[in-house]
């Protein structure tokens, strides 16, 4: 078969902080990935960039123990020189003056620009600045931002304040790597690809949709940064309101940058006031093994939480009368992301009372096996009349496309890739970051007025009980979290 691989124009792809944890757990392998795939050209380089003094020889080895560390089965020992020849280590200080103008005499011309700010937020306006001042931006560069975009509204409008007074949104990248993922854009392509979903797709046919992100890790080591913030503004202000986004939004008029931001942000605008009823928070428990979260976070009255579940509403004529239930955690059962789209029963059961009244499900996952299911009711095979049961449909990509759906890019290599060719359309345009916070910061200031405190859930649950029973007052039940 032809590659479906279209090689983006040559780059020069600057890393503020390519020397930290996440350049070198997930972008620089992503970027070797896709050097190996063959999409950049050859004269395309990476540039690092930290205040710390390297050698480029040693910022070379950095990268390559850290190719062996976290993706040692990519490429060949040829690709991995060939990759590593492409990077460059500059040291530069975003506060200060220190190696700007080496940085300015590396840049190339006649290429894709763009400059990667993996580094604190407190540092996008310095290094924004020190851009512009050095010559080294022009009116196509391209600047990545990384999360967290704030910390509630005023921050936010802060920061976009500082990078709108250098560069103009349409070249800023504001990352959120779940929108990389390759089935959250499925999601996009099963809702306006085909004709089949989109009658369906309202509260008429629809009697709720859940949103799970669960993890099993804790706050290990991170206790003390993750206690300011909590996993309402950790996840649910961005990831999670992404994927509702995505799910509730209008279909836009094209697939371009502005028509399908436009419509993701006016979801979040429809978005209720959450009353306290509909929010459970949790904190997890020790487990015999490994400390609580209260330990975690060094301080034992800590109100921050490690789980939410909420119920949210879009008021708007399609979603009227259907809830959102979202909800996200550390330390749970199993590492496990999906969107539930739970149809109606049938109005009635033409099979009688035994046979019951059925519902389809789709849903969507994102980690793990990235994939979609259709649960719908058939018979059940064999003699003993018309028994029906629930199957699913699995539209798990990798069987159905063949071996090239096995090598699709992670979501950081899709999004990066994305920065080059230009195209903003899976990166969140400031406006929604900041209606994000406007919906988030009256419920955040809601439990800390009344000094609410988290409730505590098992290690290894599926949250705390209160969270299953905000979905039984309504008749409603949690899918089961597995992985
Ligand atoms: P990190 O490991 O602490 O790395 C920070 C990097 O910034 C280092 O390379 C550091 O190198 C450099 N740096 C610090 N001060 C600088 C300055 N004044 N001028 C130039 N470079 C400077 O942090 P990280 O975990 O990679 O996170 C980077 C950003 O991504 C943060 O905003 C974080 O919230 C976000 N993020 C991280 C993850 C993750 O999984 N790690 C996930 C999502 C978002 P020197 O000290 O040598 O300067």
């Amino acid at each position: 078969m032809v590659s479906r691989v279209i090689p983006v124009d040559p780059f020069d792809l600057v890393i503020f902080g390519g020397t930290g944890d996440l350049a070198r757990r997930k972008i620089l392998p992503g970027l070797y990935r896709r050097y190996c795939s063959g999409q950049m050209e050859d004269n395309s380089r990476i540039i690092g960039a930290a205040r710390s003094e390297h050698e480029t020889a040693e910022f070379r080895q950095m990268i390559a123990d850290a190719i062996a560390e976290f993706d040692p089965k990519s490429g060949s020992p040829e690709q991995l020189e060939g990759f590593l020849e492409r990077l460059e280590y500059v040291q530069v200080d975003a506060l200060g003056e220190a190696g700007w103008k080496e940085l300015a005499a590396l840049m190339g011309e006649n290429r894709v620009r763009a400059f990667y700010f993996s580094v604190a937020p407190s540092l996008f306006g310095a290094l924004a600045e020190r851009l512009h001042a050095h010559g080294i931006a022009d009116s196509e560069t391209r600047i990545v931002v990384e999360k967290p975009f704030g910390k509630d509204l005023a921050s936010a409008k802060a920061l976009n304040a500082a990078l709108a007074e250098h560069f103009d949104e349409s070249q800023i990248y504001r990352i959120d790597h779940y929108l990389g993922k390759e089935t959250v854009q499925n999601l996009m392509a099963v809702r306006f690809g085909n004709m089949l979903f989109e009658p369906l797709w309202n509260s008429q046919y629809i009697d709720h949709i859940q949103i799970t992100v669960a993890e099993t890790v804790g706050v290990d080591g991170r206790g003390e940064y993750y206690d300011r913030s909590g996993a309402m503004r950790d996840m649910v202000q961005n990831h999670l309101m992404q994927l509702l986004c995505l799910t509730a939004m209008e279909p836009p008029a094209k697939f371009d940058p502005d028509a399908v931001r436009d419509e993701k942000l006016k979801v979040i605008r429809a978005l209720n006031a959450v009353p306290l009823e509909d929010v459970v928070r949790g904190q997890y428990l020790a487990d015999g093994k490994k400390p609580g979260y209260l330990e975690h976070a060094g301080d034992p009255d800590s109100k921050t939480e490690s789980f939410i579940a909420l119920r949210v509403e879009v008021s708007n004529w399609r979603w009227a009368g259907t809830p959102f239930y979202m909800r996200t955690g550390k330390r749970l059962r199993a590492r496990s992301s999906e969107i539930a789209v739970v149809f109606k029963e049938t109005p009635h059961s033409i099979f009688g009372e035994e046979a019951g009244r059925h519902r389809n499900v789709l849903t969507i996952r994102l980690q793990p096996n990235e994939g979609m299911d259709l649960f719908v009711t058939i018979k059940e095979p064999g003699p003993g009349g018309m028994r029906l049961v629930d199957v699913p449909l699995d539209m798990t990509f990798a069987e159905a496309l063949g071996p090239e759906a096995e090598d699709v890019p992670d979501a950081y290599e899709r999004l990066i890739m994305d920065v080059i060719r230009g195209n903003q359309t899976l990166f969140m345009r400031g406006d929604e970051v900041e209606a994000a916070w406007a919906w988030a910061d009256p419920l955040i200031a809601s439990w800390e007025n009344r000094g609410d405190k988290p409730v505590p859930y098992e290690t290894g649950s599926t949250g705390p009980e209160e969270a299953l029973a905000m979905m039984h007052r309504e008749g409603r039940r949690w899918r089961d979290i597995r992985a």
